[in-house]
């Protein structure tokens, strides 16, 4: 059955603003936040903790089985720092937030991520990874670059993606 509410990632490199986005999003728009490091937490969709790089090591199966049913329902905006484990037909649209090298320093720094960790994320900033998984994985109309270095920008960002969502249900014989 075709939604009635599409689904949105929200992806990028860790400190880019991802949660800030969707939590504003979720507010605006009435679509749910789906943070997948939650999901992984609750569902136990992971083999363990990383203890180098502090993070879970997600089972991607188990972690589709879970997101399944609402993913199917719509109206989702997917929190997390990849995109391209999610089939095609899940997915409407994927915003990939950017931000500075200088930006991003200073923001994981402040979260105290250890060095290794914190250089390999401004390298993959830099090095665009998550836009170019993006682009690889979706369609190139549905995927949209967004910079997030200030609340100016975060919040043109939010109005940005409201726009398309009363445009995408036009389209689909919503209101
Ligand atoms: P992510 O979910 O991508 O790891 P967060 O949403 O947790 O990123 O944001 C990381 C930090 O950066 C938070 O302290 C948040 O308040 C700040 N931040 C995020 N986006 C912006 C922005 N556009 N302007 C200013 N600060 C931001």
């Amino acid at each position: 059955m075709a939604r009635t509410s599409p689904n949105i990632i929200v992806t990028g490199t860790p400190g880019v603003g991802k949660t800030t986005h969707c939590e504003a999003l979720a507010e605006k728009t009435g679509l749910r936040h789906v943070s997948v490091n939650q999901v992984v937490k609750d569902k136990q969709c992971h083999e363990g903790w990383d203890e180098e790089y502090l993070c879970w090591i997600v089972d991607e199966d188990k972690l589709l089985d879970a997101l399944e049913d609402e993913a199917k329902e719509g109206g989702c905006i997917i929190d997390w720092h990849a995109c391209d484990l999610f089939p095609k037909s899940w997915i409407d649209l994927v915003v990939v937030l950017r931000v500075d090298s200088s930006t991003l320093y200073d923001r994981l720094s402040a979260r105290k991520y250890p060095e290794a960790k914190l250089q390999e994320n401004l390298d993959s900033e830099i090095m665009e990874v998550l836009l170019q998984e993006a682009r690889d994985s979706y369609d190139e109309e549905i995927v949209v670059e967004l910079t997030s270095n200030t609340a100016d920008e975060m919040e043109s960002n939010v109005e940005r993606v409201e726009a398309w969502l009363v445009q995408w249900k036009k389209d689909h014989g919503g209101e």
